[in-house]
């Protein structure tokens, strides 16, 4: 099986999500997690932005980075000299400092942003990897909004880039542009193009604007990259980024497609995933992928039915595989008998045949006027049909025993 490499960029992309800004213990307290779960490369974000920035990636690299067994710490920064030197006084105590130069390359971008040419971004490229590669051994390229950049000249930047000593090569899907098939011919011919150059890993980072970020990171692992940029719950710029728990769990889930993993401890995905959304004040949506309130839940009958007798009817994860609680059955006007009778059973209630179809009938009635069905609905129901004492199964003695 392929190695494919974890970027853990919630600290950097994950934070310019709008309205998150994440203090530099916080930053800390979401890295130790990231560590313990075997995450390779933590960015912990882009040093010359600002002194809390700055002071983060710091603190990480002291705390978190500075021993032998320490994952690569990462700061991201434009290409220029005085962004590269601010990563580089940052990650000064890091065992395995990363610097990351990112440079628009579509012409959109190098007409209106930055007001270069293309022959100016070669020679930029050139000299601020190579300024890079003076500080630190381990530097990655990216060449932004890579996706709309016109692929002949994209692959001259990440040769330059190779050359000059970058050892990944980011393809950036900056604005959330490209699908599944454009990405996989994008990082194809880079793939091909950096081997000729003299060889480099090459890395996914992709957004979400068009719901496609995990599908297109998968492509690009189909295609020959080795590492995979992500934020935990997918946060990030706009629609954000690819979800570490997506990617992941999709490598684990179908290895006879990618033949490739990651080494990450998915036991802690659910954990992670709470600090994540309480330290970023950005709420999970209850139908979020593996993280969702949703994911291990299931409300109609026919779902109900098949998960009573074979979880794996209806759930391709084991819910405990990444730290959840188990498969939870909802109660609602789209449940059957099978889970009705198990639900009551669960509350401590123990009810006849005769008696179930009663309460069943009642049940349906009420579930249809409800939005929401709580335990203690079903025990007023029950209790209702059948009488104040009826189906306890629970005696005082047996309680006190
Ligand atoms: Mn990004």
């Amino acid at each position: 099986m392929r190695r494919i490499l974890i970027n853990d960029i919630t600290l950097r992309d994950g934070e310019q999500s709008p309205g998150v800004n994440f203090f530099p213990e916080e930053k800390l307290e979401i890295a130790k997690r990231l560590r313990a779960m075997g995450v390779p490369i933590i960015e912990a974000g882009f040093a010359a932005a600002s002194e809390s920035d700055w002071n983060g990636i710091n603190l990480i690299a002291r705390e978190l980075g500075a021993d032998d067994a320490a994952p690569v710490i990462c700061s991201m920064c434009r290409a220029n000299e005085k962004d590269i030197a601010a990563a580089h006084e940052a990650l000064r105590p890091a065992r395995r400092p990363r610097i990351q130069v990112v440079l628009s390359t579509s012409d959109l971008h190098m007409k209106y942003k930055l007001q270069i040419t293309r022959e100016q971004a070669l020679e930029i490229a050139d000299r601020t990897v190579r300024y890079a590669r003076s500080l630190v051994e381990d530097v990655e390229f990216a060449a932004e909004d890579a996706t709309r950049t016109d692929l002949d000249f994209l692959l001259k930047v990440f040769e330059v880039a190779v050359k000059a000593g970058a050892r990944t090569i980011e393809i950036p899907d900056t604005v959330g542009f490209a699908t599944p098939i454009d990405y996989t011919t994008i990082v194809s011919a880079t793939v091909e193009r950096v081997k000729l150059a003299g060889g480099a890993i090459v890395a996914t980072h992709c957004h979400d604007d068009l719901g496609l970020a995990a599908a297109n990171t998968l492509a690009g692992i189909a295609a020959g990259a080795g590492q995979a940029e992500v934020t935990v719950n997918g946060i990030g710029e706009r629609a954000g980024n690819a979800a570490l728990e997506e990617v992941v769990m999709a490598l684990r889930t179908r290895p006879t497609i990618f033949d490739a993993d990651t080494g990450i401890d998915v036991g802690g995905i659910t954990a992670i995933s709470k600090l994540v959304s309480k330290l970023s004040r950005m709420a999970v949506a209850p139908n979020k992928a593996i993280v969702g309130y949703n994911a291990f839940r299931h409300e109609s009958g026919i779902h109900q039915h098949g998960m009573l007798v074979n979880s794996l009817t209806y759930q391709i994860i084991e819910p405990s595989d990444v730290g959840a609680e188990p498969f939870n059955l909802v109660i609602g006007k789209l449940s059957g008998k099978h889970a009705l009778k198990s639900k009551i059973e669960s509350l401590g209630l123990d009810v006849s045949n005769a008696g179930f179809d009663k309460v069943y009938r009642e049940f349906k009635d009420l579930a249809a006027k409800k939005k929401l069905l709580m335990d203690e609905d079903i025990v007023n129901l029950v209790t209702k049909v059948l009488g104040e004492t009826a189906g306890r199964k629970t005696s005082v003695e047996t309680s006190l025993g």
